[in-house]
């Protein structure tokens, strides 16, 4: 079938075939990053050559193709997102979407390290709410997760965030045998300075220099662990993410659970990613993608690109089959969560 042929791109919602409505793009603009998470990447990373890479102009024309089309929150990740050069002209581009009412939220999930130069301009560009990556209080413990990582210079970027009027989440990795006995201690500092803390199993993307099984710890565990000290209730918060919320008692906080291993979240996927390369992936687990870069580039017009939008929703998959197991040794898929974006 030629292009001609298909039907022309229309500004209606993206709707799959599983009739869930896409209003929700994480678009990944580096894959590059100052850190090198245990369980994210292998020390010794090969990075995409820079001519591979959308340039801020295309990726404001594509994450803007998404807005005409619904899409009303856009999370701009990475790789580390604030190490992309200029970034800041990416975030006061699409803060025009805001401006006009087509977008409800811009935001963004950064390892932190460059918020202290970045928080107050975020907030003037309209971004509200930040995500920021932290798996543990402990600085010798942070520099042997991240390997790279400054513990310092992140907690001024939370300070930082905060004082620039940011509400911030800290996502912890929950990681066996590494940090599995400090979320009391996370719950009271995050909850004590108004931040949800949310917790996410480890999933198999990427080849690691690690073992797996060694780092996966199931949260049905660590939430069963939890009710020991503190009074739990399920609440039907939505961040219009994954995540399930409970309320704690104690504290009057939030704890946010992502469960892709140990619960299936997929019914209700209302999102898709893209890679800075314009690759569009349907599904975080699953291989199959689209190329939006070409048809980007093909013409000034985004028919093109709308078309193959369109294509791309009609083929998302129902969900994701993750396994960790002893028996399982490659990832569920072979490219790393700093490519696809987290
Ligand atoms: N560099 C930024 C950061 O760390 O927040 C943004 C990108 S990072 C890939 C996004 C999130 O994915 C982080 O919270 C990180 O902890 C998480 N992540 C990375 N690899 C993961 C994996 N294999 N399983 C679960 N979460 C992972
Ligand atoms: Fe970098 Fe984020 Fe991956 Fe850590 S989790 S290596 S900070 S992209």
């Amino acid at each position: 079938m030629t292009l001609e042929t298909v039907t022309p791109a229309t500004q209606s919602d993206l709707i799959d075939p599983f009739g869930r409505h896409i209003t929700y793009v994480r678009v990944s603009v580096t894959d590059r990053c100052d850190f090198r998470c245990v369980y994210c990447m292998a020390e010794d990373m090969t990075f995409l050559p820079k001519r591979d890479l959308l340039t801020l102009e295309e990726l404001d024309r594509l994450c803007s193709a998404f807005v005409a089309r619904g899409v009303r929150k856009l999370r701009i990740t990475g790789g580390e997102p604030l190490v992309r050069k200029n970034i800041m002209w990416l975030f006061r581009a699409l803060s025009r979407h805001l401006g006009s009412g087509a977008l409800k939220e811009l935001t963004l999930t950064t390892n932190g390290s460059q918020l202290s130069r970045f928080a107050e301009e975020l907030s003037d560009c309209g971004v509200r709410r930040v995500n920021i990556s932290l798996d543990t209080l402990d600085p010798d413990k942070f520099k042997a997760i991240t390997r790279w990582g400054d513990y310092d210079k992140v907690m001024a970027g939370i300070d930082a965030a905060q004082d620039a009027g940011l509400h911030v989440k800290i996502n912890a990795v929950a990681l066996k045998g590494v940090n599995e006995h400090e979320y009391d201690e996370m719950i009271r500092w995050a909850h004590g300075r108004g931040m949800d803390l949310t917790l996410i199993e480890t999933m198999p993307l990427g080849e690691i220099d690690g073992d797996r099984t060694d780092q996966y710890l199931p949260l049905s565990i660590v939430r069963a662990r939890l009710l020991d000290d503190w009074t739990l209730t399920d609440i039907p918060y939505k961040t219009g993410g994954p995540a399930r919320y409970v309320e704690v008692a104690e504290t009057g906080g939030r704890i946010g659970f992502i469960t892709p291993m140990t619960h299936n979240f997929c019914e209700s996927c209302n999102r898709v990613r893209v890679t800075c390369t314009g690759t569009l992936y349907m599904c975080l687990g699953q291989e199959d993608a689209a190329d939006l870069r070409a048809p980007l580039r093909a013409s000034e017009s985004d028919e093109p690109l709308q078309r193959a939008i369109d294509e791309a929703i009609e083929r998302k998959p129902k969900g994701h089959d993750f396994v960790i197991d002893r028996r399982t040794h490659t990832p569920a898929v072979s490219r790393h969560m700093s490519v696809t974006g987290g």
